[in-house]
């Protein structure tokens, strides 16, 4: 099993119309076992789950999110001035880019999330449960949807509840937070402050995406 953390550097190349991040020699034979392991998915959904990296894994520093999807528009930009490109951040969970190809998503997510993405697992329980998703994957129960929609419940189980009824990580205090406010370079970010302890925190997030060469 190999899974790739980030960051190796940018390695574009076209293959038949679809810009992958690795060698062209490599191209067919990791679609071809892409398509073997995962079943089918669109062509966007392919770039959309190739491309993907965990820049935030196990920390709440989101400011590296920030920094993958930036570095990812210029090379992509610079590479390929004449092509679209969707750069999508799903906060402390998961950045990706992707050809804006058939239905693919093009804009931010409208509704945030009343949950935050698991921001406190550890890097090995975030690599335990990416294990736990290619098994399913490759077994194929529900699909790709279901699972990923057992996998958003599981989170939200796990993860405590962060707003005015919540209960502080850090103080354990139930005293609530102040009004969020969005955080302006990372727009899928809101931040609070604890009343008792003053902790800053990350409420809720949504999935954002910046349009490349529109
Ligand atoms: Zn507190």
């Amino acid at each position: 099993m190999d899974i790739r953390f980030p960051s190796e550097g940018m390695e574009l190349h076209s293959y038949c119309g679809l810009v992958f991040n690795m060698p062209a020699e490599l191209i067919p034979e990791r679609l071809a076992s892409e398509i073997a392991r995962v079943g089918h998915l669109s062509l966007w959904e392919y770039q959309h789950f190739t491309n993907h990296e965990h820049p935030t894994i196990g920390e709440e520093d989101y400011a590296a999110e920030l920094e993958l999807a930036q570095g990812w528009a210029t090379a992509l930009q610079s590479a390929f001035p004449d092509k679209r490109f969707v750069v999508e951040i799903s906060p402390f969970d998961r950045t990706t880019w992707y050809q804006p190809l058939g239905d693919a998503p093009i804009d931010d997510e409208e509704v945030w999330e009343l949950y935050s993405p698991p921001v406190c697992m550890s890097g090995a329980e975030m690599k335990a449960g990416l294990l736990e998703v290619f098994s399913a994957l490759k077994t194929g129960e529900g699909g790709v949807g279901a699972f990923t929609e057992q996998q958003k419940a599981n989170f939200k189980a796990r993860t405590a509840r962060r707003g005015p009824e919540g209960v502080c990580e850090k103080c354990g205090s139930d005293q609530g937070f102040s009004e969020p406010t969005v955080e302006r370079a990372h727009r899928g970010v809101r931040m609070m402050n604890c009343l008792a302890c003053e902790a800053r925190v990350v409420h809720s997030t949504r999935t954002i995406r910046d349009r490349i060469g529109f």
